[in-house]
Order: structure tokens, then C-alpha cells, then sequence
């Protein structure tokens, strides 16, 4: 089709046009076509950068189209045939662009039609932000990766934005590299991050996080259409995908948060969005797990109390304090050891529980910061208490986002030292949580801390998936037995046979037994009839300062 050139009158209309859209978009290039001549203007900016043949151009669109990513053209086209249609009146794409050097630049690209009064679309603009180079773009997938997720959530909380986030990413991706090798599990990524990209269309931005994790940022789109939208993928992705021409399925999770508290931290915001995908996926099978952002006992919501507390660990673990809960012998009842439970206290909070902020902060890249601070303050508390109590035990909890770290036993040995605390009187206590680790890694861990003297023991036992397992995979002290078994057990029978049979194969794998949640003297001595070595629970004390537990009469 021959091109119409454009009359003085027309490129007048779209200079002063264009000046007046400039003076609005700082600091992002600018494009107006004139839609009836297909002649555009454009940045003097973007074609220095990007090398363009001129400000004024015909056909701008199909020059542009020539410097983006091959990968991500069909996306750039979807979104603008979506909006020529008329099926959005908005456009919102992002791709990777080629500058005059030959590198290529991640791009997002927004715009608008103007139609004329009879209604036919007479003008196009738009605007170009240039996120850079190489350093924000995922190789792989030619997204944009955590950087430029986090530039972008910063952007919408200075300018409190509401908006909603999602993370959602690949389960057991590794057998898919074992499988087929690296180059087709590089494919599986690129073609999950092309159906994400078209799933969410116009409506969102499409990040790479680490990993096989991905996530969206989108100011327009409800939860209800997230979660469908999520949904649609996860069905396709159950039985109707393919790569190389082979059928592929893929197991889905995701988390999402509505961001609408401007006062808290990004980092904040990701833990809490963490939390929420590793819900899906540990407790779920998948399902879309919203964060709920609902008012706690204090009467704040949840966000804002854990970026308080989050800002404390900041702060040299300001407001945390240590309580301590005695360990009885079960036939004795002489104290044999303590654990030391973790609390948080602050004046606009008062005391917050444990529950209330371990899983999330344990999404938290500072959370080992946390751990080190527990293991030293319970090592001094345990040091002044060796004076009067040389045999006893202090069990402290571990996450497995501490064992995750591969300087976790230099830190302990570091702190034993430190402390002057003796390893014999330390025990370690790990949850089954910690089967998302290699378990092969942490044995090893395991072993070389045992070699002087520390010991382990498997919390929760039996409430997680996969407790048995993870008993005989690892080298085990003692098994804690769930309260969950122990609170029915007078009259539970199916409690009384859990518990008869876990305490018989603790011992089938050398682990002594400790039983958790004794509350009356009745659960005492049914627990007597089984090969339960120790006891812990309100019946002997209930979790108390450091200070008070000198004085009780329990020591
Ligand atoms: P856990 O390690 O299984 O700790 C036992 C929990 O049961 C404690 O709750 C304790 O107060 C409670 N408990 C003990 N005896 C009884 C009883 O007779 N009846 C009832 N109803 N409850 C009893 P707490 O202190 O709220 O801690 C909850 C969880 O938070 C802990 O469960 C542990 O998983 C986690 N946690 C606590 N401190 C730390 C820590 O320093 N580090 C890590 N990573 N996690 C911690
Ligand atoms: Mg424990
Ligand atoms: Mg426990």
C-alpha cells in the first residue's frame, strides 16, 4: 500500500501535540503517531539511543519492531493488535530492545489511541521507559528480573499505588533438568514466562524472580481475577503444554498480596509474599494463597507489625527475649533441660507470640541474623544456669532458613566458643520443614556438629508430611512428639496407638523420646506406660523469663 504523505497542517497538529504529552512524561521517551499517516514522532532521546533514522518517521511501529528481542516480538504484537481491535484501550507491554551499541535494554512501553469524533482511531501515544542494561533483564527469559521487580514495587509504594503482587513458580523443576537435560528445562522457562506474559496481558507486569519463581505486579487487576487468571494456567499447565512437541505438566504455587500500606518496607512486602507462596506450596497443593492482611489482637494489621518487628532485627534483635520451658524426666520429674522459645515485646505491640512471626520473618533474607542472636542469648543465659545445673540440656529451635546457610556450623562453633558454652548440654532442635533442604547436605551438617558433642532432636513429630522419612534420614537425639497427639491421649485411642508406635520406632532408631504439651498429672502418667523418656508442658512450667526460672522451685 503506497504511503500517504502527510500535510504541513497534520504534522503541525502532531508537533503541538506532541510538545504538550512531552512536558508530562519526564524522564520517559516519547512517541505520537498520527495514525491516519502512520507518521510519528518520537524522542530526540530514544533515537539517539536506539539509533532510529529520525524523530520523524513513517511506519515507526514496524521499525521498532525490527530492534526488539525476536522472543519478545508475538508479545509486543498481541498487546498492540489487542489494542488496535479495540479489545483494551490501554497498552502496557514490556520487551527487551536493541540500542545502537548491539545490546539490548529491558523496556516498558505504555500507551494510549485517541480516536477522532467519529470515533476511528486517529492518534497513538505513548511512552518508553528504558530500565537498562543486561544487569535487570533475566537471560533466560528475557524478563525483567528481582531488580527491576523491586525498582518497580518501590516505584508504586512512593507513589502509593494500590496494587497487587503475585508469586508464583514451578514445583520440582529439577527433575524436569534431570530428566531432559538443562537446555530443555532453559525451554520450559522461556515458554512458562511466554503463557504468564500472555495470561496477564495488558494488566500487569511479568518479573523473573530467583529460581523457578516468577512474579506480577499489576495496579489494575482484582485478586478475584488474579486467582482466575492463575487458575487458567495452572489447567493448561496440567495437561496442555507442550515443548518440543512433547506434553509437559507442571506443577504450580502461588502467593499474592494486595498492596494498599504504603508505611512498610519492600522487603516487608516480599517476606509476607513468601509466606504466602510457600503456603501454596507446602500446605496447599498449589492453590492461590492470598496474604491476609487482617487485624491482629493488637489491632494492626499483620503487615505493619512485621515490618515493626522486622525493623527490630535491624536493630540488634531490639525487643526480642528469650523465655524458658524445663524438661522433666519422665519418671523423676527432675529437670533434665530447658528450651528456649523466642517472643517479641514493644510497647505499641505488647507481647507477640512466636507463631505470630517465625514463618513469615523466615521468608526473610535477615532472618539467620535472628537465628545467631537466639543461639548466643541462649548460650550466655545457659552458661550462668551450668553454676547450678551442670547436666542439664538447652534445646534451641532452628529454622531451616538458618540450616540453609552454609556457614551455619562455623556460626554455632563461633558462638560455643564464644560463650564459653560446653556442646555435650546443647541440642538442636530442627523441624520437619527441613525436608525443603538437601538432606544429604544437612546429614552431613548434622554429623560434623555431632562429632563434639551436639545434639538433635526432630520437632513436631508427626504433624508435617513426611516426619518418618526425615527419622530415618537423619541422625536423630530425640523425637519430640507433637502436643496435637499427647492432648487427647487419655482418651484417644488412636492417639494412645501413635504414640505407643512412635515411641517403640524412636528406639528402633536410637532416639530417646520427648513428649510435649503435659498439662494435667492424668496425661503424666498415661505417657508413663510408654518408653517416653522425658516430659515438657504447663503441668511443670509454662515458657518463663530466664530470671524467673532461677527462682522456681522446679530447679
Ligand atoms: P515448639 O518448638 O514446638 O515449642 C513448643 C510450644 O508449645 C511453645 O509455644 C510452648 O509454649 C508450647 N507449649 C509447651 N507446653 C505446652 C502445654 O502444656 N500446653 C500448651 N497449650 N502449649 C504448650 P511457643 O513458645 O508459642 O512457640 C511456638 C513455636 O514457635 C515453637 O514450637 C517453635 O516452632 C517456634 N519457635 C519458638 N521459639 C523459636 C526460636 O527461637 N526459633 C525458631 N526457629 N522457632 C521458634
Ligand atoms: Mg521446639
Ligand atoms: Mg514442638
Amino acid at each position: 500500500m503506497e504511503q500517504k504523505v502527510i500535510d504541513e497542517g497534520r504534522k503541525k497538529k502532531l508537533d503541538q501535540l506532541f510538545e504538550a504529552f512531552a512536558v508530562t512524561s519526564e524522564g520517559l521517551y516519547v512517541y505520537l503517531c498520527d495514525m491516519k499517516y502512520n507518521y510519528s514522532r518520537w524522542s530526540k532521546e530514544a533515537v539517539e539511543f536506539f539509533d532510529m533514522p529520525g524523530e520523524y518517521m513513517y511506519e515507526a511501529g514496524y521499525i521498532w519492531e525490527h530492534r526488539i528481542h525476536k522472543d519478545d516480538r508475538e508479545a509486543y504484537r498481541q498487546s498492540l493488535d489487542a489494542l488496535f481491535s479495540g479489545k483494551d484501550t490501554k497498552y502496557d507491554v514490556q520487551y527487551r530492545v536493541m540500542d545502537r551499541t548491539g545490546e539490548y535494554v529491558a523496556c516498558t512501553s505504555r500507551g494510549v489511541v485517541l480516536k477522532d469524533t467519529e470515533g476511528n482511531p486517529e492518534y497513538f501515544a505513548g511512552s518508553i521507559k528504558n530500565h537498562g542494561l543486561q544487569s535487570h533483564i533475566d537471560m533466560v527469559t528475557g524478563l525483567r528480573n528481582q531488580y527491576g521487580f523491586f525498582e518497580d514495587l518501590k516505584t508504586i509504594m512512593d507513589k502509593k499505588s494500590k496494587s497487587i503482587v503475585l508469586l508464583c513458580g514451578i514445583s520440582k523443576f529439577a527433575e524436569v533438568n534431570e530428566t531432559n537435560g538443562y537446555d530443555y528445562g532453559n525451554r520450559v522457562l522461556q515458554m512458562f514466562a511466554t503463557l504468564l506474559r500472555y495470561s496477564v496481558g495488558n494488566a500487569g507486569s511479568v518479573y523473573r524472580m530467583d529460581g523457578t519463581k516468577f512474579a506480577v505486579i499489576s495496579k489494575v487487576m482484582t485478586e478475584a481475577q488474579l486467582e482466575m487468571t492463575y487458575k487458567a494456567m495452572q489447567t493448561k499447565l496440567r495437561g496442555d503444554f507442550y515443548i518440543d512437541g512433547k506434553r509437559q505438566n507442571l506443577i504450580l504455587n502461588a502467593g499474592s498480596l494486595v498492596v494498599d500500606n504504603f508505611e512498610v518496607s519492600d522487603k516487608t512486602i516480599y517476606s509476607c509474599l513468601s509466606y504466602a507462596y510457600h503456603e501454596s506450596k507446602n500446605r496447599h497443593q498449589g492453590d492461590f494463597v492470598e496474604f491476609h492482611n487482617e487485624l491482629n489482637d493488637d489491632n494492626r494489621r499483620a503487615l505493619e507489625r512485621i515490618n515493626v518487628i522486622r525493623d527490630s532485627v535491624l536493630d540488634g534483635c531490639r525487643g526480642f527475649f528469650l523465655c524458658y520451658q524445663p524438661i522433666v524426666n519422665a519418671q523423676t520429674e527432675k529437670l533434665v533441660g530447658m528450651e528456649a522459645l523466642i517472643r517479641w515485646r514493644n510497647e505499641t505491640y505488647g507481647m507477640v507470640p512466636p507463631d505470630s512471626f517465625i514463618p513469615i520473618l523466615e521468608q526473610d533474607m535477615l532472618f539467620p541474623e535472628l537465628g545467631k542472636w537466639i543461639l548466643r542469648q541462649a548460650m550466655s543465659d545457659g552458661v550462668l544456669f551450668l553454676n547450678k545445673y551442670p547436666n542439664f540440656r538447652m534445646n534451641i529451635n532452628l529454622s531451616y532458613a538458618q540450616l540453609e546457610k552454609s556457614d551455619f556450623a562455623d556460626i554455632v562453633i563461633k558462638l560455643l566458643n564464644e560463650t564459653g558454652f560446653p556442646p555435650e548440654n546443647l541440642c538442636l532442635e530442627i523441624t520437619e520443614r527441613c525436608r525443603l533442604l538437601n538432606l544429604d547436605d544437612l546429614r552431613d551438617l548434622m554429623l560434623r556438629l555431632r562429632d563434639l558433642g551436639i545434639k538433635f532432636a526432630l520437632d513436631d513429630f508427626g504433624t508435617g508430611f513426611s516426619s518418618l522419612s526425615i527419622l530415618k534420614a537423619l541422625p536423630v537425639d530425640v523425637v519430640k512428639i507433637d502436643r496435637a497427639f499427647v492432648k487427647d491421649i487419655e482418651i484417644d485411642v488412636k492417639d494412645q496407638m501413635t504414640v505407643k508406635h512412635v515411641s517403640e520406632l524412636a528406639s528402633v532408631y536410637g532416639s530417646d523420646v520427648c513428649a510435649e504439651g503435659i498439662e494435667t498429672k492424668g496425661m503424666r502418667d498415661y505417657l508413663r506406660q510408654f518408653s517416653v523418656n522425658s516430659l515438657q508442658g504447663y503441668l511443670y512450667s509454662k515458657p518463663i523469663t530466664f530470671d524467673d526460672l532461677l527462682q522456681s522451685d522446679i530447679v
